[in-house]
């Protein structure tokens, strides 16, 4: 890449995970064949693209180190592959064993059928499941005669499932659940920012219950056997998740991504545009920028041209989380492993967050006579962990993962997959805080901000708003091209 000024517009965006790299690509694909195509740059601190998405192939293990799939229910993920010609690469989760474990009193015990995430689609399996207490059960149940909250006020996710299900169904059931997503604590989660279908289906329907089986009714092709995560409804690539970013860094110019090059500061450039400055050369002249990084890397590189700016970015909390993937011999686990994976509440006092059974999911990923599990670590509510070593995360989550499947002896291999502050905590507030970011940054012509810090966390939101954000800077680069 040239530092040279050009007549043309050249955008630069700093960040090479998911959100830097769509936003690149629907620059790409919007431009290139216009009179007035754009000059793109994209800087990426690491030695490789995709940021919290990686996928290894070892000996016949497909490996997941960070996302393992994404929801279909919003299509812009699913639309993208088939824009980029994955579309058949794309797999679902195996359709037997679609249900996914929780743990009570040290013993794993089934989802009950029908529970996504909060809102029971089915009252049976509720009735007769062994996780809930037999008030727990009738707490939950009192949703259908509960008034509904009538101010438009912030609530944290665990004052929300207290209220409208009781004590016991979070903390056995929406906790594990919901947590495993976002590794948060739901004591400090905003509800709205995170789940806000289930305060909507409180505000139209009056409750959880009433509003889980009207939606189903509406959903013709409603997936009533689904339990935990709604896996029925996940997508993943052949090949694994990193097929995405890989596809769309293949998709821009060549010579457009320089990996290994930090971005230490964004100024404004005595032409009325803006100055990039990576480490490893010379600043670069752009008339547009999208900081595609975490929310706390882009407060360190507007911290001198607007510390408020830089305030507020850092304002939004970030947990650490780690994944340990650990493969055995099939016959050393004595779990049946019939589901997708296991959740652990925090009431359990273990050590772990989840365990996923990656190759009971996603057949085919491991050889016939092995598995893989993924062992989740940290996050907000254990964040000490994750300052382990990685022999003594992995110890650790080895054992828990022994205790609670009965596995036998030392595991084939294992890998340790670090997400140093890679998952932002939409805590209370977090709407009217992203509200503000946005005003102040709008006081910046044509620089923007992306990421997973704003709009959703999930792979479809995030490729949504990144799309957005590039529509909306190509819509303003109203500044002159560099010259
Ligand atoms: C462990 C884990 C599991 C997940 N599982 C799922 C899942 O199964 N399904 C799902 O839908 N979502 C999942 N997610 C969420 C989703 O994967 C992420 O939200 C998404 O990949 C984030 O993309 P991003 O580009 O916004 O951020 P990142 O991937 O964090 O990318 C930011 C990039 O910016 C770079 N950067 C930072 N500072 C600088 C700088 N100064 N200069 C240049 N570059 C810089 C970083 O190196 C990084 O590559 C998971 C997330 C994690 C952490």
């Amino acid at each position: 890449m040239s530092d040279r000024p050009t007549s043309r517009n050249r955008i630069v965006i700093v960040g090479g995970g998911l959100s830097g790299l769509v936003a690149a690509h629907r620059i790409h694909t919007q431009t290139a064949k216009s009179a007035d195509p754009v000059d793109l740059v994209l800087l990426e601190a690491k030695d490789r693209v995709g940021g919290a998405i990686w996928t290894e192939h070892v000996d016949g293990f497909l490996l997941e180190g960070g996302a393992d799939s994404f929801i279909t229910n919003k299509p812009a993920a699913l639309n993208l592959c088939k824009e980029l010609g994955l579309g058949d690469q794309l797999i679902g989760p195996d359709a037997t064993n679609r249900r996914s474990f929780v743990v009570r009193n040290g013993k794993l015990l089934p989802v009950p059928e029908g529970f996504v995430l909060m809102a029971p689609r089915k009252l049976g399996p509720i009735i007769t499941t062994p996780i809930l207490s037999f008030r727990g059960k009738l707490r939950m149940l009192m949703d259908l005669i509960r008034p509904r909250r009538n101010d438009d006020a912030d609530e944290s996710l665990a004052s929300f499932v207290k209220r409208r299900l009781g004590r016991e169904a979070l903390e056995r059931l929406v906790q594990p659940l919901v947590g495993g997503i976002y590794t948060a604590d739901p004591n400090e989660l905003s509800v709205k920012a995170t789940l806000p279908q289930f305060v909507e289906m409180e505000r139209k329907y009056g409750g959880l219950i009433r509003g889980a089986f009207a939606e189903m009714k509406k959903t013709k092709n409603a997936d009533r056997t689904a339990s935990g995560a709604r896996y029925g409804l996940f997508a993943s690539l052949i090949d694994g998740m990193e097929t995405l970013p890989r596809a769309l860094a293949a998709s821009l110019p060549p010579g457009t991504i320089r990996t290994n090059s930090p971005v230490r500061r964004v100024s404004r450039s005595d032409t009325g545009g803006w100055l990039v400055e990576p480490l490893d050369g010379p600043p670069i002249e752009a008339t547009g920028v999208i900081l595609a990084t975490e929310a706390h890397a882009s407060a360190r590189m507007v911290d001198a041209l607007d510390p408020e700016l830089a305030l507020h970015l850092r304002s939004i909390p970030y947990a650490s989380s780690a994944i340990v993937i650990a493969t055995y011999k099939r016959d050393q686990v004595s779990h049946p492993l019939d589901g997708f994976g296991v959740v652990v509440p925090t009431i359990e006092n273990r050590r772990i967050l989840a365990i996923s059974f990656t190759s009971v999911k996603f057949p085919g990923r491991a050889p016939k006579d092995s598995v893989i599990l993924r062992i989740f670590v940290g996050g907000a509510t254990q964040p000490e962990l994750f300052d382990l070593d990685n022999g003594a995360i992995e110890a650790l989550a080895c054992s828990e993962a022994s205790q609670l499947l009965g596995i036998t002896g030392p595991p084939i291999f294992t890998r340790v997959s670090r997400h140093p502050r890679a998952m932002p905590q939409y805590t209370l507030g977090h709407l009217d805080r992203v509200a503000t970011i946005r005003t102040r940054a709008a006081l910046h012509p044509n620089l923007v901000l992306a990421g997973n810090a704003f709009d959703g966390v999930g792979i479809p939101d995030i490729v949504k708003s990144a799309q957005t954000v590039a529509d909306d800077l190509l819509a303003s680069l109203v500044v002159p091209a560099v010259v």
